[in-house]
């Protein structure tokens, strides 16, 4: 029997190029990172959901991993989704990253794995 892991559905989604977050079956909350339960109802029945794949930068960063420095710096925000959740993400064009800046999702490939950072939208303005 293959054992699936909570976070499995995420990332087959990515794989396909659709950002999912889970959807609890019984009182239609959403939740973000994957969790065995429902945290409102504590139900164990879920389905997949989209995502707008739109955002609002709350907080942003450069990643200075202490052991192992990154080639290029990251830039590392928490995304506001208009779905009422919180997602952590890398910003593509970090020199437009500003608190409150609308982005984008995008599903890009990185350290040889597909993975969802964000842009900016109408960047540098
Ligand atoms: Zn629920």
């Amino acid at each position: 029997m293959q054992v699936k892991r909570d976070q499995d559905f995420f990332w087959e989604g990515i794989d396909r190029g659709e950002l999912l977050v889970q959807k609890c079956d019984d009182c239609d909350a959403l939740r973000h990172p994957p969790l065995p339960r429902c945290c409102v109802c504590g139900s164990e029945q879920w389905s997949a959901a989209p995502l707008s794949g739109e955002g609002t930068i709350l907080a942003f960063l450069e990643s200075v991993h202490p052991s192992r420095r990154d080639e290029e710096p990251r830039c590392v925000c928490l995304v506001e989704l208009p779905e009422g959740l919180r997602m952590i993400s890398s910003v593509l064009d970090p020199e437009n990253a500003a608190n409150g800046a609308p982005v984008r999702f995008e599903i890009t490939e990185y350290d040889g794995q597909l993975v969802p950072m964000v842009r900016t939208i109408g960047g540098g303005q």
